[in-house]
């Protein structure tokens, strides 16, 4: 009897926040990935419930709040009104799509600089980040030492790449290699012709940093890359499998 056809959850959000949202972020909401709501951090916390967040309400209950605030720019400017916040890290930094470009780009407020940073070319590859980073956190907490060398092992049989002669933006020959991840007591090793690069796994992250003008970059066309960043994720998924979830 004339009842009003309920609005979906993202429609009512796109009102409530007079913004247009991409539409892989729209298939986000509408089939939340499960191996999202089901990764759970160190304290029990779904992802979902924050880094990612499912719930519409949610969505616009965070927006309103960065809109409250100041402190979006270095200057302390507002939130940019095109950003559509779709999570945070529980430590003052946020994540959100710009919805004034085209695709479904994520970017992360870091509050200590007070910039905004590409973080994933999609909100999906956004989510696969999280997952992944959240196992990683929790691999590295429950790491026993003879998983360790194990996991150290494999690290030392990734796919070689060819490393590079010269620094593409200074000439200089020394190039240095970037590893991630570290399992053996040498974190942060910097000898020899390596650097640390971090625990997290990106594809289109830096392989190799030049010594003597810092620069960092991958080789594109080297399917060594993608091969690499592809075997430090499944590691991590197994690490992950065998040493926390078990
Ligand atoms: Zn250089």
């Amino acid at each position: 009897m004339g009842a009003e056809p309920k609005l979906k959850p993202w429609r009512r959000l796109e009102r409530k926040l007079g913004l247009v949202l991409p539409e892989p972020y729209i298939e986000i909401l509408r089939r939340f990935p499960e191996y999202v709501r089901g990764m759970k951090d160190s304290s029990g916390r779904p992802l979902s419930e924050y880094a990612l967040l499912e719930s519409a309400d949610a969505v616009v209950e965070l927006n309103e709040r960065v809109r409250q605030s100041g402190e979006w720019t270095p200057q302390g400017g507002p939130w940019p009104q095109k950003f559509l916040a779709i999570g945070e890290d529980m430590c003052g930094n946020y994540y959100a799509i710009d919805t004034a470009r085209d695709g479904d780009q994520v970017f992360f407020f870091d509050h200590e600089s007070g910039r905004w940073s590409l973080v994933a070319e999609s909100v999906d590859a956004f989510a696969d980040e999280q997952v992944r980073d959240e196992k990683a956190f929790q691999v590295l907490d429950s790491v026993t030492p003879a998983a360790a060398a194990f996991l150290a092992t494999r690290l030392e049989h990734l796919p070689a790449l060819e490393r590079p002669s010269n620094c593409p933006r200074c000439g200089s020959s020394h190039v240095r290699e970037i590893r991630y991840i570290e399992f053996s007591d040498g974190m942060l090793r910097e000898e020899g012709d390596c650097v640390f690069g971090g625990y997290f796994v990106r594809r289109g992250q830096p392989d190799w940093k030049c010594a003597a003008c810092e620069h960092e970059w991958y080789v594109d066309q080297d399917p060594k890359h993608a091969e690499r960043v592809r075997a430090l994720e499944a590691m991590i998924d197994d690490a992950y499998d065998t040493l926390v979830r078990e």
